[in-house]
């Protein structure tokens, strides 16, 4: 699933293609669970004729803000993409929404297992949007202190503290086995348990990890491409993530994968022990 620095880049590719474009229709629309808000004849209705005046990203969510106060948010969940085509381009079977722009281009949201998501926001559902997220870890409010207090009396396990989404927003399953690798922090330890220096090793992780994936333009495992259609190198510098049984970048112990909370886990049993 595309994490922070994915969604990122997914946003900045398309918003710096349709910056001041207007929409003049949506084309397609053959996957209506796709739309979270409002009503699909609704979502249709109001899109058409709306500017894009500008474009951000809040947690996984790319936000295009359009005229007259909405923003439409997409998210790409697990094989999602968005991509910009000429006027002559058809959208194939996995193409479920497809906006056409006054200019001619076409967006397509290209979904082959159909979890992306769509929502045409007024300023109230984009701030219930912003409410259901926690803290942006590359913002500047993101300190070693804040991050602390985020873990402070949590006796659940620090690896799916990092994927809770309402806790600290970005981080997917990719992001946090290499931010804990980075701290030398096992998966299981409670978040609570953390000492001032293993939270500030974290902090620094974190950080360290997403700023790497940006100037890397993203991983692609499988399906993840920016809205150029292109592929991110990010996966080829990996630490512990999907290199069980290859050796630790800074020991040489062999990295190992267990699941915890249902999710693929790889760390370091030499760099990342339970005290
Ligand atoms: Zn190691």
């Amino acid at each position: 699933m595309p994490e922070l620095p994915e969604v990122q880049h997914a946003a900045d590719s398309l918003g710096m293609q349709i910056v001041g474009a207007r929409i003049a229709c949506v084309e397609r629309l053959d996957w209506p669970r796709m739309v979270e808000t409002p009503a699909p004849d609704e979502f249709i209705a109001l899109l058409a004729g709306r500017q894009v005046r500008g474009w951000g990203r809040r947690a996984k969510w790319i936000l295009l803000d359009l005229d007259d106060g909405w923003t439409l948010a997409l998210h790409l969940r697990m094989s999602g993409s968005l991509t910009v085509h000429p006027a002559n381009a058809e959208p194939d079977r996995h193409t479920h929404l497809a906006l056409r722009l006054e200019d001619g281009r076409r967006i397509f949201f290209h979904d082959t297992r159909k979890f992306g998501r769509a929502r045409l926001l007024d300023a109230t559902g984009l701030a219930a949007l912003d409410a259901a997220h926690g803290a942006e870890p590359l913002s500047e409010t993101f300190t070693v202190e804040h991050l602390a207090e985020l873990l402070q009396n949590r006796k659940r396990a620090i690896k799916p503290l990092l994927l809770d989404q309402s806790v600290i927003a970005g981080i997917g399953n990719i992001y946090a086995d290499e931010a804990l690798w980075h701290a030398r922090i096992h998966p299981l330890r409670p978040a609570a348990d953390l000492s001032a220096s293993e939270v500030a090793a974290l902090h620094d992780g974190i950080r360290a990890v997403l700023r790497q994936a940006l100037a890397n333009g993203g991983s692609t495992l499988r399906d993840y491409r920016n809205s150029y259609g292109a592929r991110g190198t990010n996966q080829d510098h990996f630490n512990a993530y999907d290199r069980a049984g290859r050796p630790c970048p800074r020991c040489g112990a062999t990295i190992v994968k267990t699941v915890v909370a249902q999710r693929g886990t790889h760390y370091c049993p030499i760099c990342q022990t339970i005290p």
